[in-house]
């Protein structure tokens, strides 16, 4: 059994154990059932609304491949604070960029949503008036990509109805409304020559950002307090879309925001442990985001914290204690599994600082076993996360064909905690993505992490509008496009406090 070899657990525990962590084991075969079925929902989704995988259209037709050039505003909201950066792309996988901070207070985000969008548009008004941004050509408007980390309708790259708010967030009169009509008339009604182009998921910046530095992506993929990606797909492909929406000619391809955490909603293929269920049931969202609830950070503490509490309802972890924190929903964040992993040590000192000084766990209960199943826990949870994420991997490789008939690098672009800083969590998933597309595939598999898709991502998705409303319009998109806007050179950044951001 993992990490449980050297322990003097007796063979009845052990056998308890054992009995857990292969709930939590899904073989080869599995994990191949679990990628042909992604295959069907794909294609269900892109036929038609209301499947098992949303495929979002996202209107993005084509990827950057590091040469674009031109100046353009981010702006991201959804995170803990609303961003607005300067993005210079310099075209030649090299960018600058200038970025400023504002909080979001707790009234902006359950008062009105015209002050939310007001408050939106000052910041931007701020930002220009107060870094160094030489004025734009007199009927030149910046171009601005909206990363907008809430679910939406789009119907164009500037189109998007608000679904729901998420994450705190339940401004009133946003729902059912366009958020980029909403953002542009506060930005009218200032005055701000400023032109809301595109809006922008944050897998699809991730996928846009990774593509300008390093020539090409197929996926674009979190793993963060969630998980999602967002991959080219072929424009014939995706029969749901009324081919009304496009003026002139159909693009070839079209980003897909594949909304992924919802794999596996109706419960046909990925193995489940009680302590799934239960994590389920007891979430604000039951039979939802299923796939999401097996991987990212929002979820994995939580069913580790499951564990450790059926152990210790058996008596086989902490001579049967708990702490308040451990009995608490969510009381147990994926970092501390990450801290607790990265104690290599044979003691584990982390560890054990972690169950008492973050836990609350009484030192006098944490015996050399307990330290053991605490590590063996987290592995198993973590490890099964990493297998199930190789999947979507896998499933994109097929569907997009790319590593067919040639013999270059298969660049996937990431973003999130988990990913970034999980001991381990990358290697997992290059383990069972070897056997699921072979080992010379896997090799070319380069996963690499994403730079700031929702700043420097948005702005290409800027530029991507830009260069289609040139198209259309039958303009020659030239070189440098809004290069008036020079920056000094460098990264500068400013981080700005509500007393010093606009009102
Ligand atoms: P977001 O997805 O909200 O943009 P992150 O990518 O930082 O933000 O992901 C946050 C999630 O990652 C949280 O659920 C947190 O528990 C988890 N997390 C934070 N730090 C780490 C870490 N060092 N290792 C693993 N997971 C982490
Ligand atoms: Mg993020």
């Amino acid at each position: 059994m993992t990490s449980l070899a050297n322990t003097s657990l007796n063979p009845a525990a052990l056998d308890f154990l054992e009995r857990i962590e292969r709930q939590f084991h899904v073989d080869d075969a599995q994990l191949q059932i679990i990628v042909d079925q992604f295959l069907k929902d794909f294609e269900a989704g892109l036929n038609k609304n209301g499947q098992a995988l949303p495929m979002v259209p996202t209107y993005v037709t084509h990827l950057p491949d590091g040469t674009e050039k031109g100046t353009f505003l981010a702006l991201d909201l959804g995170g803990t604070n609303l961003r607005v950066c300067q993005v210079t792309l310099l075209g030649n996988q090299q960018v600058e960029m200038k970025q400023s901070k504002y909080r979001v207070s707790d009234a902006l985000k359950t008062g009105e949503a015209v002050d939310l969008f007001n408050y939106m548009a000052d910041s931007v008004d701020h930002f220009l008036t107060t870094t160094d941004v030489a004025p734009g050509a007199e009927d030149e408007d910046l171009y601005l990509g909206l990363t907008f980390s809430f679910p939406v309708d789009q119907t164009a790259i500037n189109k998007g109805k608000l679904i729901h708010w998420t994450k705190g967030f339940m401004a009133t009169n946003a729902i059912g409304h366009d958020v980029m009509q909403m953002l542009q008339d506060a930005l009218d009604r200032r005055h701000i020559h400023v032109k809301c182009a595109a809006l922008i998921n944050d897998t699809v910046g991730c996928l846009l950002s990774h593509a300008y530095f390093s020539g090409g992506c197929i996926l674009g993929a979190i793993f963060g307090t969630g998980t999602n990606g967002a991959y080219v797909e072929d424009f014939t492909k995706v029969t749901k879309l009324p081919k009304g929406a496009f003026e002139g000619t159909l693009p070839k391809s079209m980003v897909i925001n594949i909304e992924w955490g919802a794999f596996d909603n109706a419960r046909k293929v990925i193995p489940r442990t009680i302590f799934d269920n239960k994590l389920d049931r007891e979430s604000i969202n039951p039979r939802f985001q299923a796939y999401e609830k097996c991987i990212s950070g929002m979820y994995l503490g939580e069913i580790v914290r499951n564990i450790l509490l059926y152990l210790v309802d058996n008596s086989i972890l902490f001579s049967g204690y708990s702490s308040k924190q451990l009995n608490t929903h969510y009381g147990f964040d994926t970092e501390l599994m990450s801290n607790i992993e990265s104690d290599k040590s044979d003691e584990g000192r982390t560890v054990r600082e972690i169950l008492t000084e973050k836990m609350g766990i009484d030192d006098q209960s944490i015996g050399p076993n307990d330290i053991a199943i605490v590590r063996w826990a987290c592995k198993i949870v973590a490890g099964r996360a990493a297998k199930l994420s190789s999947c979507a991997v896998a499933a994109i490789i097929h569907e997009t064909h790319c590593a067919e008939g040639n013999e270059d690098f298969l660049d996937v672009g990431v973003d999130g905690s988990l990913i970034a800083f999980y001991p381990g969590f990358e290697d997992g998933l290059r383990e069972s993505l070897r056997t699921l597309v072979g080992e010379s595939i896997e090799k070319r598999t380069r996963i690499g992490l994403a730079k700031d898709g929702s700043g420097i991502g948005a702005a290409l998705g800027a530029l991507g509008a830009l260069k289609a409303e040139r198209a259309r319009a039958g303009v020659p998109m030239g070189d440098g496009v809004g290069l008036n806007h020079h920056l000094p050179k460098g990264l500068a950044m400013t981080e700005m406090h509500p007393e010093t951001a606009a009102a």
